[in-house]
This record gives C-alpha cells, structure tokens and sequence, in this order.
C-alpha cells in the first residue's frame, strides 16, 4: 500500500481558513493525538474504497490527510469550493442557509461520502458544510476531482451513485419533517449519524438537535427523554449514547430504513467491465 500522506490542519482553504486560523495550536495537535486513535485508513471511506486501485493511486498520492475541528466550515453556500473532502471519523452537516440567517439542516456527511463536489459547471453549490464531529479526512483539490469526474467513466458512475443516494436522503427528510412524529425523526437523525461516523456515541447539544430538525428546544428535549426512558439511549450534558442501536431502529420511521437500502442499493461494489 502506499505510503500515506501526512496529517495535518485543514487551515489553508479559502473558506474553511477564517475558522481555521481561530484555532490554538495545542487544539489541533491534541485532535490528531485523537484521531490517529483510530485507523486512520482511506480504506473507511467508501467511495475511496470503491475507487479503481489505479484511480485511487493517484487520488492518493494528491491528497493530504487533515483534522476537521467542531464548527469548522467546510465550504460556504454559494462560495467558491477548493477543496473536496472524503471524512476517515469527521462527521460533516450540509443545511441550507437564507438571506433572513435561517438555516436549515439537509443531510449529513461520514465516512460513507464526500464534502464539496464540484461536478459540473463552477465551484459552488446552495449548502454550506460544517463539521459536526471532530476527526480525521483526507482532502483533495477540488480542480483535480472534476477533471477525474471529466476523464473517467468509472469515477463518473461513482460519483453520480453518491450523489443520488444523497438526493434520496434529503427527499425522505423533507418528508419526514412533515409527516412524521419527532420522536421518530430524532431517532433517525440518531441512526444515520451512527452510521456514518466511527463511534457509538454522539456530541449534540439540545439547541443543535432542535436546529437539526427546525423545532424548539423544549420539544426535542421531551423526545430525547422518551428515547431515554425507553433505554435506547443515554442523553447527558450533550453526549448521547446509544444503548440499544436494536430497539432504536423500531422507534424510527421507515424512511431511516429507506435512505439506509438506498446508499447500500446506489453504492454497492459492482463488477469492472
Ligand atoms: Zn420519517
């Protein structure tokens, strides 16, 4: 395997680099300390898994590895996107932004996707990424992940599958949101996060979770208290735990189960013709 690039912050984006340059220095070095924890492997990316080997060789050898920082934006709505990021253990939140300062959440982020693709037609998109859990992502200019998207037909495919699936999920959340109980949608919110990330527990303070799902706080904190009484999870000074991933799955509504079948449906290993 190739030797891998070295880790470092995420501090030279054009972007991410005001909320980045904010950072103390001991910060950083300790959240690498963390990260490197972990098997910090591009192999727990799936779609750097999925990648040809020969297309995943050069990839790599033009990526670097960064640690992501809580709150740290990732690319601005509307602004132009340099980099793109494929997260190790960094969970990032896409939402939507107005002109009013209202913002809301969209879909998230993990080791099962990619931050800021610039597929088509200028470097910039309607969301705005921010990271929502700390931890490790290798980034890669966006300029060469379009010219890969532009050259390669088996990239294309990939690229367009991710993509896909996230269009799915934030369909099924617009339904969910309107349809569906709040129990139910936190619960979901729960799970995806779950998967997406390397750890069964779970940063979020209650003023997050009810921005995440556009209520008030008091509603989200009787919702997190059922989900609690019901054993399923442990909510304390914003760390959630999950105690029976099991249980927690038939207290959500189908459409956690419905963007689940559609990522594993869209992003399956096939076969190379
Ligand atoms: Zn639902």
């Amino acid at each position: 395997m190739k030797d891998l690039p070295t880790l470092h912050a995420a501090d030279e984006s054009s972007t991410a680099g005001v909320h980045a340059r904010a950072w103390l220095q001991d910060d950083v070095e300790e959240g690498i300390r963390r990260g490197a924890a972990y098997a910090g492997d591009w192999r727990y990316n799936r779609l750097l898994a999925a990648l040809l080997p020969e297309h995943r060789q050069r990839w790599l050898a033009q990526a670097e590895w960064v640690y992501l920082r809580p709150g740290q934006m990732l690319h601005e709505a509307s602004a132009f996107i340099q980099w793109v990021y494929f997260p190790i253990t960094a969970l990032a939140s896409l939402s939507v932004p107005d002109r009013a300062g209202a913002c809301a959440e969209v879909a998230t982020v993990g080791r099962e996707g990619v931050v800021g693709l610039p597929l088509i037609d200028g470097n910039y998109t309607r969301s705005r990424a921010v990271v929502h859990m700390p931890g490790k992502a290798l980034r890669l200019r966006a300029s060469a992940v379009a010219e890969e998207f532009a050259r390669h037909a088996t990239v294309r495919r990939l690229l367009l599958a991710y993509s896909q699936a996230l269009v799915a999920e934030i369909m099924q959340t617009a339904l969910c949101s309107r349809h569906h109980g709040l129990e139910q949608q936190l619960a979901r919110l729960i799970l995806l996060r779950m998967d997406r990330q390397q750890s069964d527990e779970l940063t979020m303070t209650q003023e997050s979770m009810a921005g995440m799902l556009g209520v008030r706080r008091e509603s989200v904190t009787l919702a997190a208290a059922r989900l609690q009484q019901g054993g399923y999870i442990r909510y304390a000074r914003g760390h959630i735990t999950v105690l029976n991933r099991s249980g927690l799955e038939t207290r959500t509504c189908d459409c956690y189960h419905t963007i689940h079948r559609e990522f594993e449906r869209l992003l399956r290993p096939r076969p190379v013709y």
